[in-house]
């Protein structure tokens, strides 16, 4: 990828709006103004982070395009790190893509996806872990989501993974001392001392990675299947859930095929709730395909509300649903409190012990509230309290810092067995790699590629 390029992109989303972005970055930007942009005033002086007005033409013609609000951020003070032109153009596609085909002209060229965000990291305005972030503040669906991704572009965690390193690079000068150790030379840093030192690392590594459970929660959501025989409602309580039709409802047994994948917000919790085909005995291929999904989902899901009922007596299909999922974090709800009670919460709970059933009526929205703070307490397991202030919510780094946690574990290892010092001494260099690869000081190309072509085009 060659950053000599001036790169372009429209920034804003696909579709009619107030106004569309063009955002320019590279050496060309301020030519690429120059020639396309006539400004309002001929006063202009195009300082920096100023807007201007005016309009955009084609060199060509001579024609107008758009009237516009231009700006220009001149390296390093813009968000590449390079100059940076952004053009606010009325919000229609044909002018942001003409607008951009001049741009092109000019000696741009299209930007691939997240190629603003690399540029960033790779003029070190910001580190991986701050553009992974950048990628999370955009998707958060919740608050929380949101405050932890931005808690890690402000680069807390990019703080706290520079003070572990710190660490290990002190414990590394200490045993490289001892490898070059000779008599008339200070006296190296006792075994004992460095083994405490790699163990205050490991600690806090552990603790930072304690945090991933929940911190993933808040930002992927959790995961709740509601499952249940067929007619028991469970369309119906996840439209009502949602607040919308989306599941058909049918008094048909069997008639809800797909599955529904939809988040609503709890407390600040993205919950995905998984709607299934209903679990009976079926012949139709749709049907069984459906029901052998639900189990594949049922092993992903944080909660499982097993729907029962209230208005019926039990059936066999009801307790191949409870017995299937015997185990599992489940939630016993009861549908249909309407109507005439045929259960009993007895014989329930002899069932599913110190489990207390919910009776709610998905029909007419009773116990709507008490369900979702139910849901709350399964599954979000007290989400909001982290035992730490940094949180861990990407996978790559949770790894990343097991395998960094693990080479200290050998490296501690080694040590009190007095072995050589050039052994432990591997493992810290390999662990600070690890810990090194989370913020993009020693990360594959590879990898690099795969995280920015997460990215939309224009970031
Ligand atoms: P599913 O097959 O489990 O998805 O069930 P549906 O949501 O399609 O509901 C089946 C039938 O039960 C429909 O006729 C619903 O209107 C009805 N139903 C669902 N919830 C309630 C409820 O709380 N009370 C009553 N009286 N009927 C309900």
């Amino acid at each position: 990828m060659a950053t000599e390029d001036t790169i372009a992109a429209i920034a804003t989303p696909k579709g009619v709006g107030g106004i569309g972005i063009i955002r320019v970055s590279g050496a060309k930007a301020e030519e690429i103004c120059h020639l396309l942009f006539r400004p309002a005033k001929d006063t202009a002086s195009f300082q920096n982070h100023h807007l201007y007005h005016g309009t955009i033409i084609s060199p060509d013609t001579n024609e107008a395009i758009d009237e516009v609000l231009i700006s220009l951020m001149r390296n390093p003070h813009s968000y590449t790190g390079e100059d940076t032109l952004e053009i606010n153009c009325h919000g229609g596609p044909l002018i942001l893509e003409t607008v951009l085909n001049e741009v092109i002209k000019a000696g741009g060229r299209p930007a691939l996806p997240g190629e603003f965000t690399r540029r960033a990291f790779m003029n070190n305005r910001i580190d991986l872990s701050q553009a992974e972030a950048v990628i999370d503040m955009i998707s958060a669906r919740t608050g929380r989501g949101l405050n932890l991704a931005l808690s890690h572009l402000r680069g807390d965690l990019s703080k706290r993974i520079g003070r572990l390193r710190e660490s290990l690079i002190e414990i590394l000068a200490h045993l490289e001392t001892a490898i070059d150790f000779t008599d008339d030379d200070i006296e190296p840093v006792p075994y004992a001392e460095i083994s405490g030192k790699i163990e205050n690392v490991t600690r806090d590594i552990r603790e930072i990675l304690s945090t991933y459970r929940k911190g993933k929660l808040c930002r992927d959501g959790m995961k709740v299947l509601i499952t249940g025989k067929p007619n028991v409602g469970k369309s119906s309580l996840l439209n009502r859930l949602l607040g919308e039709k989306r599941a058909i409802v049918t008094p048909v047994p069997g008639t809800t095929r797909d599955f529904i994948e939809e988040a609503i917000n709890i407390r600040g919790m993205p919950v995905n709730f998984i709607d299934t085909a209903g679990i009976r005995n079926v012949h139709a291929i749709v049907e069984k395909e459906g029901i052998d999904l639900v189990w594949e989902k049922a092993e992903s899901a944080d909660l499982i509300i097993v729907l029962l009922d209230g208005s019926a007596r039990l059936t066999g299909e009801d307790t191949e649903v409870i017995e299937g999922n015997r185990g599992r974090k489940i939630a016993m709800v009861v549908n249909k409190s309407d109507l005439p009670a045929k259960l009993k919460d007895r014989e329930l709970e002899k069932i599913l012990p110190g489990i207390t059933p919910l009776w709610i009526s998905a029909k007419y929205g009773n116990g709507m509230d008490e369900l979702k703070e139910k849901i709350y307490a399964l599954a979000c397991d007290h989400a909001d309290d982290f035992g730490s202030d940094i949180v861990l919510t990407n996978l790559r780094h949770k790894l990343a810092l097991e395998k960094s946690a693990e080479l200290l574990a050998q490296a501690s290892d080694t040590i009190r067995k007095d072995l050589s010092p050039e052994l432990p001494a591997l493992d810290i260099r390999e662990s600070l790699d690890c810990l090194g690869e989370i913020v993009g000081i020693t990360t594959t190309e590879d990898i690099l590629n795969e995280i920015f072509s997460n990215f939309c085009i224009g970031k």
